[in-house]
């Protein structure tokens, strides 16, 4: 199916609301990290990415369907699907070696949530220590980041704001188990529509 046409028809289908829900949420969370980054001077290295290399994330329903829909939108679903077949290894799936994330528009929460997130101590107190391939070193001081509460990225709220996202179901699967589920469910309902108008 041609990357028009498949946006004309899922826009008609119930799937539309969560993935634009989706969609807005990450580009609240852009915004805050850009404020965050700037205000804490924290930076990943340039094209660094080596947290996909040990790293396969855990995803919702949400996230796995606005995933799904970036892959088809870019024409990319055989390429994954046959990675999702195929998968072995301990990098996530859509990792590749000269551009890291294959689908990095539609990546999920927790890859944006890398090096610019805080999560609660124990006391409620806000915590970030820089990923420890940024070439920072350490922990922000909580003193510090409490002045710029405002300003901060928190891990529970943005987790809370998914899980709203997520109409039908709390629980999460790996990329490689899920995605081919939600790349076919997609496709079905994008067919269906067509057969039928
Ligand atoms: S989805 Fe993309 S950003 Fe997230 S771990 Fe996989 S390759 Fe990395
Ligand atoms: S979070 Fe760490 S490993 Fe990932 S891109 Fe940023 S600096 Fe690199």
């Amino acid at each position: 199916m041609k990357s028009r046409e498949f946006v004309t028809l899922i826009k008609q289908t119930g799937k539309w609301e969560m993935i634009e829900n989706v969609k807005n949420l990450y580009q609240t969370l852009a915004k805050r990290e850009k404020t965050f980054c700037e205000a804490f001077d924290v930076h990943c290295k340039a094209c660094c990415g080596s947290c996909c290399e040990c790293f396969n994330p855990d995803i919702t329903d949400a996230e796995a369907t606005y995933l799904a829909y970036g892959i088809i939108k870019e024409n990319k679903e055989e390429q994954v699907l046959a990675k999702c077949k195929d998968y072995r290894g301990k990098a996530c799936p859509l990792y590749a070696k000269d551009i890291f994330c294959s689908l990095y528009p539609y990546r999920p929460l927790i890859c944006r949530l890398f090096n610019c997130a805080v999560s609660n101590g124990k006391n409620g107190e806000p915590q970030f220590r820089h990923c420890k391939w940024s070439g920072e070193i350490g922990e922000i001081p909580s003193t510090e980041l409490q002045k710029q509460r405002r300003k901060l990225v928190s891990m529970e709220e943005f987790g809370m704001r998914m899980d709203e996202c997520n109409h039908e179901t709390e629980s999460t699967a790996l990329i490689q188990d899920i995605l081919p589920e939600k790349i076919e469910h997609l496709l079905y309902l994008c067919d269906n529509l067509k057969n039928n108008t």
